[in-house]
């Protein structure tokens, strides 16, 4: 398990033959952190460019691998020839001797993997000391209270992480000495008392390991060693790499750091401190951290006594703090990157005791990405590359006050991120209401259905209690920005009742919860809200990654909302406007129905010429959003069941209408029946609860349901996802496509005289052969001379096809023939290459197929490279054979995901149309595709 190819370092050549273990920082490879831990290549690589480090030395990781695989759990003699040539190294550098009493050398022994991985093992400080050594530190330092209290830590450190004795038999016999003393706080124990506890911890040693406490350094450093190698497979570790899915191909074994120790706690000319080289909450670039005078290194993490902010030592010690400004200065221009330092000043002198890149949030990313590049440390590719697409959803959605200490009450999946507060509405139609009224809703459902639709649009957030990442609510949501926690099981609604419970509350309509789709967790009550900011240095950086990227973003959107976000987030067009989605609003659905509903061919066309102006007027409205940009409108996809309520339904309200119908037919016998005996003149006092004609009222309700359930009846298919839908509903209603043709045009024609530069895309869903395109074509060029007639004025549109069908993908060459554009469609391409239908794969099986990794990931979620991906490398190379200009893109819902993105970028598409919210990710995204298109080609 060789993790490195280095050849023997001289300066360690202690058996000829013996592979080298250890690393002096004056000569280890700062660039090899699997080798020497990320601490240990950090404090080597410091070193070696003049940075002051306390001198010291790594112990590789493979001898960490080397031990733990040996029988004996013995250091090899090697490794011990190879650690004293090094003590020997130090002694001479430093003048003073290890185990000396009369000038110590004393040792940090410190872990360090390739990954940081906190709480693996803490650090032993002050290694070396011992009954003999003591004197000269008391001596050396003339201060003998320090020197107790660093001797009673060490023994108390090194028992607990060399020997495996519990803080707590160290705790017993401190605690016992405080109470007995009436002292509640450290500092108040004299030199006397530190020297007694010492003894008394020397004792517990003695008595728990029935060994004394080690005298010799040289077992002590043994024994430290020993301790941070078996370190790397405790538990607290184990655990770690495992929750985190840390492999050994990330990081195996840990390194050991034996460093000579200084200290900040040797009076007042002594501090300790950490910094970041920038502000890491807003990134800013300053200098930022906090200190500690006369205190040691984890004085400052443990919050025993409040640190100062860093910019105060520029008057507590000037000196230092010019030195420092030096430090962090250097730290950056030699690691391009923001750095997390520590560091320790011992009389006067600064010393650098390790640095790592800065972790940060989104919005310090982005400011320093830009910033750094501006100020000429990375490129302005680094400054891309640093950045996690994904983690930019953070900065585009709401997010809970991070302060809020809230606890939450149920979780769900979180389907679509941001937060929301408001009232809890247990139905569309009561969103809409109470948002006309002002007040702010979550939408609470079981889960939701196409109908719901303006209730998404009123409310602030969704939440339902069954359904996946892919179920209605979270797509919808999605597709519009808002906040949705789904499949929250621990809530159980009720929503014939309009009560949820949640345990043991019960929640009704009206009560106030927040959700926070970024995690999926719910909370009682309101908690405040951040705002989103796309900030002027986003915008920047994703304008130089518009230059780079090769592929275009474009936004799926069927909305003058999303299309107007989506224009914002910088999207270059729209990719996929489903046009079903503005059939569902209230104010169109009974039209629809009446279409649908139409006996003739005739009735229908009536219906439908009451629906053209209602689509003219949405396509003229998204054509000015996004002028002079590409609009991409698809025809008619669902069946156009999926517009009428379900059977059950329909039977279930006749049902009810025919009661009401008894009852109102009972109410008109009573009224018949007050005149015999009430008096005329009382009459009208009288409530009239239905008036004249309520029953022709609930007798046409009650014809028109029954119209409905016939048509439903009729319609009914064993398949949906594979029935009577997309183009061939076009072929066999083509006044329906023909109206949907007409309103585009129409509305391109009128924008047009408005002065408004537009460009329509038709798209045809689900085509299989060149005879559909063919035909719905003929449609268009017949509508087109017509309005091109009646405007007269140019409909400058193209004509294409979406690709989400097998066959559509062996048929490219023939289908680009007719179709200028193509745009896969990967949600159905998916279903229909893996002979899976969506909801059923992912409620029974999928879950399971993932669990055991028969399918690494959720093909829906997850473009399947392997397969989809290569149909649609197929049909991208042979339409291009046949109309090398055709413009190919994406616009299934993966087309939002890094990992898809790259894929697209690889086979050579022209754009991506994912959801507005996402537009922002794509583009960078797209950057980055293209600028690593060369690992990307080596990974395949
Ligand atoms: P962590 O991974 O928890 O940061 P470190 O190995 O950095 O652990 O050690 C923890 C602390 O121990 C450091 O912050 C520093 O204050 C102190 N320390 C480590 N090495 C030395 C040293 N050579 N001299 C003085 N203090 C040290
Ligand atoms: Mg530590
Ligand atoms: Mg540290």
């Amino acid at each position: 398990m060789s993790v490195t190819e280095l050849p023997p370092k001289s300066g360690a050549e202690a058996n000829e033959n013996a592979p080298c273990f250890v690393y002096s920082f004056k000569d280890g490879d700062g660039k090899n952190k699997k080798l020497l831990g990320g601490k240990g290549a950090n404090l080597c690589e410091m070193t070696q460019i003049g940075i002051n480090v306390p001198p010291g030395f790594v112990i590789s990781t493979q001898a960490c691998l080397d031990y733990l695989d040996s029988e004996s759990k013995e250091l090899p003699d090697a490794l011990i020839d190879q650690v004293h040539k090094q003590i020997e190294a130090l002694e001479q550098e430093t003048g003073k001797g290890f185990g000396d009493p009369d000038n110590m050398l004393l040792l940090s022994v410190r872990s360090g993997s390739a990954l940081s991985m906190p709480g693996m093992m803490d650090t032993i400080l002050n290694l070396g000391l011992n009954s003999k050594t003591l004197p000269g530190l008391i001596a050396q330092t003339g201060n003998e209270r320090f020197a107790w209290d660093a001797y009673r830590r060490f023994i108390q450190l090194f028992g607990k992480v060399a020997m495996g004795i519990a803080d707590a038999e160290f705790d017993k016999p401190f605690d016992a000495m405080k109470k007995r003393l009436g002292v509640k706080l450290d500092i108040e124990l004299s030199a006397e008392n530190l020297k007694e506890i010492s003894e008394l911890y020397l004792e517990v040693v003695h008595s728990e390991t029935g060994r004394p406490f080690p005298e010799d350094v040289f077992e002590q450093l043994k024994l430290a060693i020993k301790a941070v190698f078996n370190s790397w497979l405790g538990k607290r570790a184990v655990d770690y790499r495992r929750e985190f899915n840390i492999t050994p191909d990330m990081a195996n074994g840990t390194a050991v750091n034996v460093q000579t120790m200084v200290f900040g706690n040797m009076g007042d000319d002594c501090a300790t401190g950490v910094g970041f080289t920038r502000n890491p909450g807003t990134g800013e670039n300053v200098m930022f951290g906090e200190y500690l005078i006369n205190a040691q290194g984890e004085d400052v993490v443990a919050g025993i006594r409040t640190p100062h902010p860093v910019h105060e030592l520029a008057k507590d010690m000037p000196q230092m703090y010019k030195e420092l400004v030096a430090l962090r200065d250097r730290l950056e221009e030699h690691y391009h990157e923001v750095q997390d330092y520590e560091y320790t000043i011992e009389k006067g002198v600064l010393y650098c005791l390790q640095t790592r890149n800065g972790k940060m949030n989104a919005t310090a990313r982005v400011r320093t990405s830009l910033e750094m590049a501006n100020e000429g440390l990375i490129s302005r590719d680094e400054a891309l590359l640093r950045i996690d697409p994904e983690e930019l959803d953070q900065l585009l959605h709401p997010r809970l006050d991070p302060d809020s200490r809230e606890l939450p009450v149920a979780q769900g999946l979180p389907a679509s991120p941001g937060a929301a507060s408001g009232s809890i509405v247990f139905d569309a139609d009561r969103a809409e209401l109470a948002r006309d009224d002002g007040q702010k809703v979550i939408l609470v459902r079981e889960e939701t259905k196409p109908e719901d639709i303006h209730g998404f649009f009123a409310a602030q957030g969704v939440l339902t209690s069954r359904g996946g990442k892919t179920s209605h609510a979270a797509v919808v949501a999605r597709g519009m920005g808002k906040p949705c926690v789904a499949g929250a099981e621990g809530i159980e609604v009720d929503v014939e009742h309009r009560i949820a419970h949640v345990g043991d509350t019960v929640l009704h309509e009206g009560d106030v919860i927040t959700i926070d789709g970024g995690n999926g967790n719910v909370y009682l009550g309101e908690i405040e809200t951040v705002p989103p900011v796309f900030s002027d240095e986003l915008r920047t950086l994703l304008r130089w990654s518009d230059e780079i990227a090769d592929l275009k973003i474009m936004s799926n959107a069927d909305t003058i909302e999303a299309a107007t976000l989506a224009s914002d987030y910088g999207a270059m067009g729209i990719g996929l406007c489903r046009t079903e989605r503005m059939f569902n609003a209230q104010d169109r659905l009974p039209l629809v129905i009446d279409m649908i509903l139409a006996q003739s061919r005739e009735d229908r066309v009536e219906a439908l010429e009451h629906l053209r102006p209602i689509q003219r007027g949405d396509f003229k409205d998204l054509f000015k959003v996004m002028s002079p940009r590409p609009v991409t409108i698809r025809l008619l996809d669902p069946p156009i069941h999926e517009f009428l309520p379900s059977e059950r339904q329909l039977e279930q309200e006749i049902d009810h209408l025919k009661r009401l119908r008894e009852t109102v037919c009972g109410v008109d016998d009573l009224m018949g029946s007050m005149q015999l005996i009430r008096r005329k003149s009382d009459l009208k006092d009288l409530p009239k609860p239905f008036g004249p004609g309520g029953l022709e009222l609930v007798d046409s309700a009650i014809a028109k349901k029954q119209q409905m359930l016939i048509k439903v009846r009729e319609l009914f298919e064993v398949n949906p996802m594979l029935g009577h839908r997309g183009v061939r509903l076009g072929i066999t209603y083509p006044e329906i496509y023909e109206m949907q043709i007409r309103a585009i045009m129409e509305a391109a024609a009128e924008c047009r005289r408005e002065g408004f530069d537009v460009h329509p895309d038709i798209m045809l869903p689900q085509v299989c052969t060149l005879k559909e395109l063919l035909w719905v074509h003929n449609i268009v060029d017949k509508v087109e001379g017509e309005v091109e007639a009646e405007y007269n004025t140019d409909v400058n549109y193209r004509f294409g096809s979406m690709i989400e069908v097998v066959r559509a993908c062996m048929r490219a060459g023939r289908l680009a023939e007719n179709a200028e554009f193509f745009s896969f469609g990967t949600n159905d391409l998916t279903q229909s290459s893996f002979s899976f239908s969506r909801e059923d794969a992912e409620n029974k099986f999928l879950p399971l197929y993932e669990e055991n990794d028969i399918l690494q990931d959720n093909p829906f979620e997850t473009l399947d490279v392997k397969g989809v991906g290569r149909l649609m490398q197929i049909a991208v190379e042979w339409g291009r054979k046949t109309r090398p200009e055709l413009k190919v893109g994406i616009c299934g819902e993966q087309g939002g995901h890094p990992e898809s993105i790259r894929f697209c970028h690889h086979i050579g598409l022209d754009y991506v149309s994912c959801s507005a919210p996402r537009v922002p990710i794509a583009r960078l995204a797209a950057a980055q595709a293209k600028l690593l298109e060369k690992e990307y080609e080596a990974e395949l």
